[in-house]
């Protein structure tokens, strides 16, 4: 008997991506994570990781991994409300906490975690969620899981914020939620305005601050510190995944706060905790934050340097305000087009479109590192020069 093929209208789907210029083609990244990496063979400039320190690969983190594995071994084998709770989760918890200045920290096994842990476990059905309209898609999933009611506001629009806040009368418990750097632009939320207005109206503020972690803040110590506003948001949120070089996610808040997730964050409690060497990892990469600002530093000029030439060439780098930059390209197949023509000047850095970016939208997301030589940034700038002009993106 012949079996009806289930899944052929995913073939069309696929055709479909295809069609469209919005296919992902993943590369197969063939050395350690850095400025300069192999992928698919090639020996590339990196320009579109979020490893903004150059820890991913650097030799005090590979150590302290290494020496966590001889003296715990690798995997916790168990979920932290169980038997997976080390003491080195301990440790990073306190040590986050400390550096963050943040009465305790909870940490999960990624950011996207963090969201699904944090949101569904604050607020439920009969209750309201504001939540900024580019925010990232693990906000909006952690949104939808907790089954409250979602309000989206204008992109960092306070005026829409306090509208939408004034129009929604029937609500249980009520929480604002933004990005604090958003990761496609590259701009800051207002964080002290939407405390000034979470703190008017009484309503719970919780920022994931993903991509200011180690960027943002003295010393990378984030967007709270980056704006002063230790204790006055309710709840931040980050990872360990870009800046830090490894992986994980961080919820940092009140005593209160922390201890309910422990006992209520399904991802906390259902699955299984962070590995021994990502979590010593991680620890390392804080000692080395706490030691130095050099990194975060060189991260930043190298951004500065990089966004100036860019917009002088004539490209558009839309509201970015960070170290992520993106180049305005458009159409999809434009972007894919720009990626590749880079790609074969020795640039690696991915085009994103839809539903990364609205449609139309589509860009080249470039992410320095601090692993970047000047060198670096004048080839990978003369490589976007050329390619802009055989393109016809800048005259
Ligand atoms: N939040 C934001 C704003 C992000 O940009 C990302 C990463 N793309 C995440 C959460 C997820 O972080 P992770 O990669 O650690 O799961």
């Amino acid at each position: 008997m012949d079996t009806p093929d289930k899944t052929a209208f995913l073939d069309e789907q696929l055709d479909d991506l295809r069609a469209q210029g919005l296919y992902n083609h993943i590369r197969t990244i063939e050395s350690p994570m850095d400025g300069r990496i192999v992928v698919d063979g090639h020996e590339v400039l990196n320009f579109c990781a979020n490893n903004y320190l150059g820890l991913a690969n650097h030799p005090r983190l590979r150590e302290a991994a290494k020496r966590a594995i001889d003296q715990y071994g690798i995997g916790p084998g168990a979920v932290r409300t169980i038997a997976g709770t080390m003491s080195l989760h301990v440790k990073l918890e306190q040590r986050l906490a400390e550096f963050k200045g943040a009465e305790a920290v909870i940490t999960t096994q990624s950011g996207f975690t963090a969201n699904l842990a944090t949101i569904p476990a604050l607020v439920g059905k009969g209750d309201v969620i504001f939540s900024d309209a580019l925010n990232h898609a693990s906000i909006i999933d952690g949104c939808r899981l907790s089954r409250a009611s979602i309000v989206g506001y204008a992109h960092n629009h306070i005026d829409d914020l306090q509208r939408k806040i004034v129009e929604t009368t029937e609500y249980g418990r009520r929480i604002i939620i933004s990005d604090g750097v958003f990761s496609m632009d590259g701009d800051i939320a207002p964080l002290p305005a939407l405390v000034e207005v979470a703190r008017q109206h009484n309503i719970l503020l919780m920022v994931d601050d993903a991509h200011g972690e180690g960027v943002l803040g003295r010393g990378g110590r984030g967007i709270v510190d980056h704006f002063g506003l230790h204790g006055q948001v309710d709840i931040e949120v980050g990872t360990m995944s870009k800046a830090f070089g490894v992986t994980g996610g961080i919820v940092a808040g009140k005593k209160s706060l922390i201890e309910w997730l422990r006992q209520r964050a399904r991802p906390f409690l259902f699955s299984s905790a962070a590995t021994v060497p990502d979590v010593a990892a991680c620890l390392e990469a804080v000692d080395l934050l706490e030691e130095s600002e050099e990194l975060v530093q060189r991260l930043w000029s190298n951004a500065a340097l990089l966004k100036r030439e860019l917009q002088a060439l004539g490209f558009d780098t839309g509201r970015s305000e960070t170290p992520i930059i993106p180049l305005m390209l458009g159409e999809a197949s434009m972007a894919q087009q720009f990626s590749k023509a880079l790609f074969e000047e020795g640039v690696f850095a991915m085009a994103i479109g839809f539903p990364t970016v609205a449609k139309g939208a589509a860009r080249i997301r470039v992410m320095n590192t601090a692993a970047h030589s000047q060198s670096d940034l004048e080839q990978a700038l003369a490589a976007f020069e050329k390619v802009g002009k055989k393109l016809g993106v800048i005259s």
